[in-house]
């Protein structure tokens, strides 16, 4: 009689696990977004666990006795910073959950708890975006703490940037999210992206920074995303590119906004509302950790990171004051979500209004995009400067 196995093949000599002995993985879940996942796996009698990380991609194993694993195939589905979830008896006696994720993370906590309402036991597992040299950093005080971890041979190089500042540019809607519609029919995804090649290239030329894209293309990213990416690269800024429309045809101006609890005004309110719309615009389903983001933003405003977002926001104003037109204060706040990174001070700058035809005409003139990406790289510089002596 031949036998097959999915998993890797037992040695001939090996006897299976009696079915009746092994562990019961009889639940998976997850939840969250792209900057935090939670991961929820049930078990009908505490599991003794290890885990450790690999890179190349990024990943969370966790070893487990032998176990039989009745897992929904749905709730497998990439979700949060979960890419790929794989199961499956690796030895005799062992068993093993492979999560991969979309990007570099750290483990904020793993635990087993004993069910209170049930029989049975839980794993948790809470994992956060992180960059690239922060999850190298977990990785090796994971293999330094537990020798037995098995990942001694994925120590090595990676290419770390060099520790020139790093600004990530984030052009404002794409793809199936076309974002405002300029009166002569142009879409803000076009403006924004534009925009942000071009600065791209204004800051390379200066040899002084690594500049990154969340899209160089026409791509849909939800907000998650885009904040994530921020944090992947260890972002010391981080600009969102909007050009905004309007009910009202002659309002125009540049505008510059940061984070904040309670918006500046109505405007404000309303402008973060439209862009926090973007991902239901392009059909996703919004995450239940929408209804907390008040307590994130309470706690954020408290950061050091808030006190540089502004700092930049006011600079950029000094200089683009010079250059642009502005709406009337133009230093306002609202709860936008793409600016929520913990760690990365942020700004979204609206360039214009798309409704306006003199805004639109001059987000479309070549001259005019120059002297303000001229604006935004010296305030770039000056932050930078700043920031640097501290
Ligand atoms: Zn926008």
């Amino acid at each position: 009689m031949l036998l097959f196995s999915i998993s890797s093949p037992a040695p001939a000599d090996s006897q299976p696990v009696e079915e009746s002995s092994r562990l019961l993985a009889y639940d998976y879940r997850m939840a969250g977004d792209e900057l935090r996942t939670r991961i929820i796996m049930h078990f009908d009698r505490k599991p003794e666990i290890n885990w450790f990380l690999l890179r190349d991609p990024h990943r969370l194993v966790i070893d487990l006795p032998e176990s039989e694993f009745s897992f929904e195939e749905s709730a497998l589905t990439p979700r949060g910073l979960i890419a790929r979830v794989r199961y499956g008896r690796m030895s005799p006696g062992h068993s093993r959950v492979i999560l991969t994720a979309v990007g570099p993370f750290t483990l904020d906590d793993i635990s087993v708890l004993e069910n209170e309402n049930s029989p049975g036991f839980r794993l948790i597992a809470d994992i956060v975006s992180a960059s690239h040299s922060d999850f190298e950093a977990a990785m090796r005080e994971r293999i330094d703490s537990a020798p037995d971890a098995g990942a001694a041979d994925t120590v090595g190089n990676t290419d770390e940037e060099d520790d020139r500042f790093t600004i990530v540019l984030d052009p404002g809607h794409g793809g199936i999210d076309g974002g405002a519609q300029g009166v002569s029919g142009l879409f803000e995804k076009s403006v924004t992206l534009a925009f942000a090649l071009e600065l791209r290239q204004a800051l390379e030329d200066t040899g002084d920074y690594n500049v990154h894209l969340t899209r160089s293309t026409d791509l849909f990213l939800r907000l998650d995303e885009r904040v994530r990416i921020a944090r992947e690269h260890e972002a010391d800024l981080f600009i969102s590119i909007h050009a905004d429309s309007i009910r009202l045809r002659n309002f125009r101006g540049a505008t510059i906004y940061t984070l904040s609890e309670k918006a500046s005004d109505a405007e404000a309110a309303a402008t973060a509302a439209r862009e926090n719309l973007s991902d239901e615009i392009a059909g996703m389903v919004v995450q239940e950790e929408r209804d907390d983001v008040t307590d994130i933003l309470v706690d954020l405003i408290r950061r050091e990171t808030h006190t540089f977002s502004i700092r930049f926001a006011r600079t950029l104003l000094g200089e683009l004051s010079d250059t642009v037109n502005l709406v009337g204060n133009p230093l306002r706040s609202a709860g936008f979500m793409v600016l929520k990174a913990p760690d990365v001070p942020s700004v979204l700058l609206e360039l214009g209004y798309m409704s306006n035809p003199k805004d639109e005409a001059q987000l479309r003139d070549p001259e005019w995009r120059k002297k303000t990406i001229d604006s935004v790289v010296k305030a770039i510089g000056l932050f930078e400067t700043a920031r640097a002596g501290r």
